[in-house]
This record gives C-alpha cells, structure tokens and sequence, in this order.
C-alpha cells in the first residue's frame, strides 16, 4: 500500500463559504490548511511553480 501524503487532515470550506480557485475559477472542496481571507487559493494542481 501507498499512503504517503494521505496522512493530512484535510480543512474544509465553512458553512456559506466557498474556496474559488485563482486560476481555474472552480470551488475547492478541501485544502491541507485554512486560507487566510483575502488571499487567493489554488488547487493543488493549479499552484503556481515557485519562484
Ligand atoms: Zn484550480
């Protein structure tokens, strides 16, 4: 079996909030943390390469 990565919790969006992908504009159904608002969210796929 593989598990590695399947360890973390996942967070999802409150009740009437809604986390909307910045590049793809689709809602997010759960992330590795809690986003601060304000600030823009991504699917994993969707991250931007690092700088
Ligand atoms: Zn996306």
């Amino acid at each position: 079996m593989r598990n590695k990565g399947f360890k973390k919790r996942l967070y999802t969006p409150r009740e009437g909030e809604s986390w909307i992908c910045a590049k793809c504009g689709k809602p997010i159904d759960a992330l590795p943390f809690i986003p601060s608002k304000g600030r823009p969210v991504y699917h994993r796929e969707c991250l931007p390469p690092r700088e």
